[in-house]
């Protein structure tokens, strides 16, 4: 059988490229139900995000309470080990100059404990608790959004030990960075250099040219479509986008929340099922917290699965190579939903 020949892909959203070149050794099976793994117990008293522990862990920022049991449902609290910080450091610990350029890593870093149970993973949460995961989301984004000094918010959740993270615990995090990252200004720059050309969204064009298409389609809830990016920079790769405008993330109204926990859901159990319940990151984009850059693009969602770590390649030329097409990634992950449509 000839393999279709390498191809150089560009991602529209931020320029840069990949190349996709489809390998036969990484076609998975055909898909199942996602393994049986050894599942953690649903209490752990050595865990320090497990009830009964709050005491061990740092300041605690929000709750959303469980009236009826005297309990909490979800929790925010700050980063024990933070990579940002919300107050100038007495001492500025490096004496930056023209050739070196540091500054304080001003900002916040917090971790949203999703649930009390020890174990309970995304893609098995009833609606109402992954609604009230996307709401601590929101609530902590327009807690951060009003402190003048941070310029871009991240929010991301690394799910297993490939995909980086650390505890076992079903945890978010929330990043408020006093700068905005080079990539996203990029995007931001390309988003309003479309919207200047054709007057257009780019990701809403984006979006309503891949529904036309269909080929990399994977699911759709309400407002938001699920899909398998043109040019991916990971195998699998899948971005919850809207098809429509939406407000700010921080103005997002509950259905709309609750419609982004359904896709969300939907996509996660579908990349499950067809690759034997993987590592993954989800990482929810905003763009720069600017008035001329909040119009660049919506909020949106994007599953990174983790089986391949990046190689001398990658990291030399920062060019990922995707060696499934997103087309017939699209069409495992469809085939995985089937039979499953009751979500
Ligand atoms: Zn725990």
């Amino acid at each position: 059988l000839r393999l279709p020949a390498p191809e150089v892909r560009v991602n529209a959203l931020s320029g840069e490229r990949v190349i996709v070149a489809p390998a036969r050794s990484e076609r998975p099976g055909s898909p199942g139900p996602p393994r049986e793994r050894a599942r953690p117990p649903e209490h752990d008293p050595a865990c320090i995000f497990c009830p009964g522990n709050e005491e061990q862990t740092a300041t605690e920022l929000a709750r959303l309470p469980d009236v009826a049991a005297g309990a909490w449902r979800v929790r925010v609290v700050a980063n024990k080990y933070p990579a940002l910080v919300e107050g100038v450091p007495q001492a500025a610990p490096v004496a930056p100059d023209e050739l070196r350029p540091a500054e304080s890593a001003l900002g916040r870093h917090e971790v949203i404990v999703e649930t009390p149970l020890h174990y309970r993973a995304f893609r098995e949460m009833e609606d109402d608790e992954l609604y009230l995961v996307l709401s601590a989301y929101r609530a902590r984004f327009a807690a951060a959004a009003a402190d003048e000094r941070v310029r871009h918010v991240i929010l991301f959740k690394n799910q297993g030990s490939l995909a980086s993270a650390t505890l076992e615990h079903p945890h978010s995090q929330l990043a408020a960075l006093a700068f905005v990252p080079a990539l996203v200004a990029r995007r931001v720059e390309r988003a309003r250099e479309y919207r200047r050309r054709t007057g257009g969204s780019l990701l809403l064009d984006y979006v309503q040219r891949e529904l036309a298409d269909g080929v990399r389609f994977v699911a759709r809830s309400g407002r938001f479509v699920a899909l398998t990016p043109f040019a991916p920079s990971h195998a699998h790769e899948v971005w919850i986008v809207p098809a429509r405008p939406l407000p700010r993330f921080d103005l997002a109204a509950d259905g709309l929340l609750l419609e982004l926990s359904r896709c969300l859901r939907l996509a996660l159990t579908a990349v499950a099922r067809a690759l034997d319940d993987p590592d993954y990151n989800f990482i929810l984009h905003t763009p720069p917290l600017a008035p001329e850059a909040e119009s660049a693009w919506p909020f949106y969602g994007q599953i990174i699965p983790r089986r391949v770590r990046a190689a001398g390649f990658e990291l030399g030329v920062g060019v990922q190579i995707v060696t499934t097409p997103p087309e017939e990634s699209a069409a495992q992950l469809r085939r995985a939903l089937e039979g499953c449509r009751a979500l």
